[in-house]
């Protein structure tokens, strides 16, 4: 098993733990009970499951339970925060103020805000990704009702002060929505201490199931009123109807748990093995350079521009190594990264650039091969293009 390839793109999703699938598994068979049935056990043991996982996910966030509504993912979340809290406070001229960078779930309901009369400013971040609270401050008019800005981006790791932005957000009535999906587990994310009012998780990036997510609706001081997206049953106080995916969220629930007890321990783990990834890559490669935040940034992330490498010929010949190009983002298309461009890099560095993602069940031996394929891939590149931007 020499070539057994490497995963390094926990950005995009991770493995689910083993102990994740334990705690779903009977929920599946055994305990397949639609929460909502009130008339007999089956329905009772399924909504005490999803009791405990809703507690599990608000311990993890500071949140009190009946503040969490699950959703079918973080996509679903940022558009029932960012579509359901503008509807709710529709206005002639009324504004809404996000950054440039943020998940394409964040962008695409504010365009959709826009066809509807909405108005919205895109932050430009700094050159190091960040969104600022005062760069929020200053797009912010008497019309704006709501602000979201990502608590890290899941391209280059940067990392927000949302507890100034919210503070910000604060002072002037305007609801606050944060899409938290990376942060969540790798940082400390406490939403009543930092003063969130809207927050998107997802259970998929937590080494939980895919296809479940959560939104932390603040229930006091204020409470935040939102129109819901989808109607048809009146599940989780009516903001999301459907039946609920009682194994995901058990699923979500465990992965929360772990990720309380060790999540620090492990941070301090991945943040170790991605400095020694960087520290390989750049006395192996020339030309190398690293994008986001020096130090505001996720443990896991190292986004690097290789001159004269194009992404998807290094990649192409380093087949062991599961990471994204600066354009893989939005799965359909091959644009550049939105997100590299924004940090002022050229069509031909966005597309030079690498995206590596390291995570619970990344080990030393597996960033060093990949630092080794990586190099090795760089150069065989650059030999059948000579010249092409090379540093
Ligand atoms: C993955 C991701 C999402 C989408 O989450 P899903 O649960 O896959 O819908 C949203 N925002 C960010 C920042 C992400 O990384």
């Amino acid at each position: 098993m020499a070539n057994r390839p490497i995963y390094l793109d926990y950005h995009a999703t991770t493995p689910v733990d083993p102990r994740v699938f334990e705690a779903m598994r009977p929920y599946f068979t055994e305990h397949f009970g639609n929460a909502a049935s009130r008339s007999h056990s089956f329905g009772w043991r399924a909504e005490a499951a999803v009791t405990a996982a809703r507690e599990a996910v608000a311990r993890l966030v500071g949140a009190n339970p009946r503040e969490i509504v699950f959703t079918s993912g973080a996509t679903e979340a940022n558009n029932l925060a960012v579509l359901g809290a503008a509807r709710a406070r529709q206005a002639p001229g009324a504004h809404v103020v996000t950054s440039a960078i943020e998940h394409r779930a964040v962008l695409d309901p504010c365009r959709r805000l826009e066809a509807e009369g909405f108005s919205v400013s895109y932050v430009p971040p700094d050159a190091h990704g960040l969104t600022s609270a005062a760069a929020v401050a200053g797009a912010i008019t008497p019309e704006t009702v709501l602000v979201s800005v990502m608590a890290a981006n899941n391209e280059v790791g940067t990392l927000n002060p949302v507890g100034e932005i919210a503070r910000v957000c604060k002072e002037r009535g305007i609801v606050f929505h944060t899409d938290a999906v990376q942060a969540l587990g790798k940082i400390p994310l406490d939403v009543h201490g930092l003063g969130l009012d809207l927050v998107s998780l997802s259970a998929h990036k937590l080494c939980g199931p895919k296809g479940v997510g959560a939104l932390f609706v603040r229930a006091v001081n204020p409470r935040v009123r939102l129109d819901p997206v989808l109607f048809g049953g009146g599940h989780e106080r009516g903001l999301r109807p459907g039946t609920l995916d009682v194994p995901g969220i058990v699923g979500f629930g465990a992965a929360a748990d772990i990720a309380h007890a060790e999540g620090e321990v492990e941070s301090q783990r991945v943040a170790k093995l991605r400095d020694r990834l960087w520290e390989r890559l750049l006395g192996s490669v020339d030309g190398i350079e690293r994008n986001g935040h020096p130090s505001l940034c996720l443990p896991g992330n190292l986004n690097v521009t290789i001159a004269g490498a194009p992404a998807d010929a290094v990649m192409s010949n380093a087949r062991d190594v599961a990471v994204s190009s600066g354009s893989a983002c939005t799965s359909a298309s091959a644009e550049p990264s939105h997100v590299l461009l924004a940090l002022g890099r050229t069509r031909q560095e966005a597309e030079a650039s690498i995206r590596f993602g390291l995570g619970r069940f990344t080990t030393e031996e597996e960033v060093d091969r990949a630092a080794g394929d990586i190099g090795r891939a760089v150069e065989k590149v650059r030999a059948e293009h000579p010249g092409k931007g090379r540093p």
